[in-house]
């Protein structure tokens, strides 16, 4: 990336940081992907019970094969040979979890978190039940307010994902949402990824919430 433009992504990641600390979530900045599973062997006791929600930025940055490494004892909802209701109640489980991993659909600059869910099962622990939950978010999810959060979800992140779970909605052929401005889903075909819109402003319990903010563009 040209220097100056550098310059500006790291000054938009250092407020959104110190507007993440005064909204109460713990909060770092890394370089690279590769320095997420080593800050996690450090943060995360062995034997914890760990889950995480359906993320690329997950996979992408080897949070998956840290868990299944057998060193913590790994809700895996996505082991081979797993049948449809053993995996809704390793989502269940997921919500007593030690500690949860998830990424973000968008992140406002105002250090606020926007996730949108089609099952809510990644949303509901986020929320409430995990003793810790860890955020690993890219720098391409950053947006300057509400308004831009929306609409990187309807333009980016749901066509995306909707194409990599072979949905057939709207959104999967077109590359972009069918919803207007009021929300109206008609049209939007097959099974919405798009149910449950939730916007964290603020955490109450410290230490609960850590956001990892990685240099890189990571996931959808
Ligand atoms: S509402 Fe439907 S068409 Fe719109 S982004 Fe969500 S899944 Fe795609």
């Amino acid at each position: 990336m040209d220097g100056n433009l550098e310059r500006v992504v790291m000054l938009r990641l250092k407020r959104t940081a110190e507007n993440l600390q005064k909204n109460g979530f713990e909060t770092h900045i890394l370089k690279q992907k590769e320095e997420v599973v080593p800050w996690l062997k450090e943060n995360i006791p062995a034997g914890a019970a760990v889950a995480h929600g359906g993320s690329v930025t997950l996979a992408e940055c080897g949070v998956v094969d840290l868990f299944r490494s057998g060193e913590y004892r790994y809700i895996d909802r996505d082991k081979p040979g797993i049948t449809p209701e053993e995996r809704q109640e390793c989502m269940r489980q997921a919500l007593l979890s030690d500690v949860y991993m998830l990424s973000a659909n968008a992140l406002l600059e105002s250090g606020m978190i926007y996730n949108v869910d089609g099952n809510g099962n990644r949303t509901a622990a986020s929320l409430y039940g995990p003793r810790k939950v860890i955020y690993i978010i890219g720098e391409n999810k950053l947006v300057p307010d509400f308004a831009a959060a929306v609409e990187r979800v309807k333009r980016t992140a749901c066509p995306a994902n909707t194409m990599r779970l072979n949905c057939t909605t709207y959104c999967a052929s077109k590359g972009v949402c069918v919803a207007d401005d009021r929300g109206i889903m008609e049209g939007c075909g097959g099974s919405s990824i798009c149910n449950d819109h939730i916007l964290i402003r603020r955490n109450n319990i410290p230490g609960r919430v850590v956001v990892l903010l990685v240099r890189e563009r990571l996931g959808y």
